[in-house]
């Protein structure tokens, strides 16, 4: 891949200058749709910071909020209430041109007309730069978003992937500070998805610049991000790196949204574990002997996954889930037969009442 030129080494987003203050900054913003009992609150009171610099995400199901509040930093939905700053400045009221933001939305929308290098161009004509100019930047950015040689072809003879790529170069030339991306994989297959993650991540590196991106998909969010915002019905519930909300979730929704879990409560938990209400998750869970097990009970289900193996064992009326490791040679119990769970106190983490 290219370096890239002059003007993409002077990005107008200086590190130094703009880690002094957070990139983006959400004070108490809401936002609601309609008014009357039929109002939806899409996004309730959102406290957020983000670093200059930083990849976070948005994760969330379907409905939370996270596209709405990823509108109203781009400008193109307004709050109810609240203030937003990017880069220090207020930009609550701003129109989309004015912030130094750019959105890849989940379509694309690329213009099916124009030439991939000028779909690509599309911003800096706008903005009247000279026609060699814009193409020479142009081809740049397909080098960087590694899309050589498809510049005079257009939309629709490109693949889903590819025309991801142009979105994403088209979203970069106008060098934005924070650059936003609405589900931008959601429409590609797996494996050009987990593909396309990792090369989002280094380019990220690789610029410098804020990433707000947003998924539905706990996996997504888990690999790229330096922290992630957890949405549930317009709220944030927990703002953390990958590792705090996937091991210390604050809440319960947060606990069962990102990855498995096991959530304990009442009796079984203050016998299993010590805490009124606690979370355990599957793959911390072993089977083994009866001897110092700290749970015993009958394997109700075994579900095969290919890199592991899902065994629901019922202790006491409450299903515990462990996910052991798939090994040749190592067949799961089958259902019905008797199990002894066992797993480090480490790996319990107590829940909020
Ligand atoms: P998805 O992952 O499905 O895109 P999301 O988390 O991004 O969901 P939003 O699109 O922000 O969620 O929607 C939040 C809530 O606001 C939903 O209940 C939605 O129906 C509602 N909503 C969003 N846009 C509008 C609108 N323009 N008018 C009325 N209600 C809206």
């Amino acid at each position: 891949m290219r370096a890239g030129g002059d003007w993409l080494a002077a990005w107008p987003c200086p590190a130094a200058v703009a880690r002094m203050t957070a990139a983006v900054e959400l004070d108490q913003v809401s936002c609601v749709f309609g008014s009357g009992p039929g109002a939806v609150r899409a996004v309730d009171g959102v406290d957020l910071a983000i670093d200059a610099g930083e990849f976070f995400t948005l994760l969330g199901p379907s409905g939370s909020g996270k596209t709405t509040c990823l509108r109203m930093i781009g400008g193109f939905t307004l709050p109810t209430a609240g203030r937003i700053r990017i880069g220090g400045a207020d930009v609550t009221a701003a129109p989309p041109y004015a912030r130094p933001v750019n959105t890849v939305f989940q379509d694309y929308a690329l213009f099916p007309h124009m030439s991939i290098r000028d779909n690509v161009a599309y911003p800096l004509m706008v903005r009247k730069v000279g026609k060699a100019e814009r193409a020479r930047r142009a081809d740049e950015l397909l080098a960087l978003v590694q899309l050589p040689g498809v510049a005079d072809r257009r939309p629709a003879q490109l693949s889903g992937g590819q025309r991801q790529r142009v979105a994403l170069a088209r979203a970069l030339i106008g060098q934005p500070q924070v650059l936003l991306l609405d589900e931008p994989l959601g429409a590609l297959d797996l494996k050009l998805r987990e593909q396309m993650q990792s090369e989002l991540k280094a380019l990220q590196r690789r610029l410098g610049i804020t990433f707000l991106f947003i998924t539905h998909d706990q996996h997504e969010a888990l690999s790229m991000s330096d922290r992630i915002g957890v949405f549930n019905a317009g709220r944030l519930e927990q703002v953390g790196t990958p590792q705090a909300v996937y091991d210390t979730p604050a809440t319960r929704f947060v606990a069962h949204f990102v990855g498995a879990a096991n959530v304990l409560e009442g009796e079984i938990a203050r016998r299993l574990t010590g805490h009124a209400a606690a979370m355990l998750r599957p793959e911390r869970i072993r089977l083994g002997e009866s001897r110092d097990a700290r749970a015993a009970g009958t394997v109700a289900e075994v579900q095969y996954f290919g890199a592991f193996t899902r065994v629901k064992v019922d202790v006491g009326g409450a299903l515990l889930q462990a996910d052991l490791p798939t090994s040749p040679g190592h067949a799961p119990p089958p259902a019905g037969s008797e199990a002894h769970l066992h797993w480090d106190g480490r790996a319990v983490h107590a829940l909020a009442g």
